[in-house]
């Protein structure tokens, strides 16, 4: 039913700008791959302190929400079995794909050594007629791309860190969501529920009448053009063949 085997990782670093952007898109995957045994880190760049139009919140609130949201990620990640939880405190609504952010991503990378980072699309500027991409997404997922290429192993790049005694790591896949062409498929279908629990966490932020429905539809939407009845779709970019592992 699937493309091909699927890619197992050992190590997994999903990168995301916002607490719940992970699991209303990739978490069905995380857990999937945490279940064979991956270890997986979840990286959070903001937490999500502007998450609120109510007009009895003002800038004071902004910590207050932080604090929730991330509380909230750490439910869900506990739901998905991530390993551990990262975050980075960035300014939610005001992130750019700055060196000091790509330099922060870098850091983790070279920590954690994952095999594949996800992250969405630093391409997508809009998706049909209705949605604009966030520009904390597109900042997330250009900082983590380039932090991956070639920041994290290139020897010479942000030498302080390696004087730090961060040493270069090559990551061997960049699995990229939200493309507008798709060339990979993980099949989700042991793992839609646990999903839905997950994003069910995000109570701040979350219908969670509608979340079922919604994410039903989506994984069947990804999965339509495989066959597979629930699943999550990606690009893939394949940086290192496993034959040229050392
Ligand atoms: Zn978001």
């Amino acid at each position: 039913m699937s493309n091909e085997k699927e890619y197992l990782p050992k190590i997994a670093m999903s990168i995301v700008a916002h607490p719940d952007d992970q699991d209303f898109t990739v978490a069905g995957t995380l857990a999937k791959w945490a279940k064979a045994g991956c270890k997986v880190i979840s990286v959070l760049i903001t937490s999500g302190d502007s998450g609120s139009n109510d007009i009895a919140h003002d800038a004071d609130h902004k910590p207050v929400l932080a604090k929730l949201r991330e509380a909230e990620q750490q439910a869900a990640n506990a739901v998905l079995g991530v390993s551990e939880t990262v975050f980075l405190h960035y300014p939610d609504g005001e992130l750019v794909a700055s060196l000091a952010l790509r330099k922060d991503l870098t850091r983790l990378i070279r920590m954690y050594k994952p095999d594949v980072v996800v992250t969405g699309d630093p391409s997508s500027w809009f998706y049909g007629n209705e949605y604009i991409n966030h520009p904390d997404h597109r900042a997330a997922a250009e900082a983590a791309t380039y932090a991956v290429f070639p920041s994290a192993g290139t020897r010479l790049i942000f030498t302080d860190l390696l004087e730090a005694g961060y040493e270069p790591h090559n990551v061997k896949r960049l699995y990229i969501h939200g493309a507008e062409k798709s060339d990979t498929w993980v099949d989700i279908r042991e793992t839609i529920d646990i999903k839905i629990e997950a994003l069910k966490k995000h109570v701040s932020q979350t219908d969670t009448h509608e979340v079922d429905k919604w994410m039903h539809e989506w994984a069947k939407e990804e999965g339509k053009e495989k066959g597979l009845e629930f699943a999550e779709s990606y690009r893939v970019m394949i940086l290192q063949k496993d034959e040229e592992e050392k």
